[in-house]
């Protein structure tokens, strides 16, 4: 399921070799404060959003556990493409 405004990019987890995607809601926040969208990971067979490390290059998700790798400057080139399409 696609929210409107939601940016999804795909990317490959190079500890699993499983396909994952960045997931930017609109207004998405690495770090949310309480209220804010989060920016996060969404990962195969789980329905939870991981954390994205951005500066560890690496996403964690405390619902299954899984612990896997994403380059932060890539995450980061999305995140600010993505902020400069939502309003
Ligand atoms: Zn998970």
């Amino acid at each position: 399921m696609t929210a409107a405004g939601e940016v999804r990019a795909a990317f490959t987890d190079p500890v699993s070799n499983r396909e994952c995607e960045l997931v930017i809601p609109p207004g998405g926040q690495v770090y949310p404060q309480p209220g804010e969208a989060k920016t996060g990971v969404a990962h195969p067979g789980c329905p939870a959003i991981a954390d994205l490390e951005i500066g560890l290059d690496a996403f964690w998700c405390p619902a299954c556990g899984w612990n896997g790798r994403v380059s932060g400057a890539w995450a980061h080139d999305v995140i600010r493409a993505a902020a400069q399409v939502t309003p």
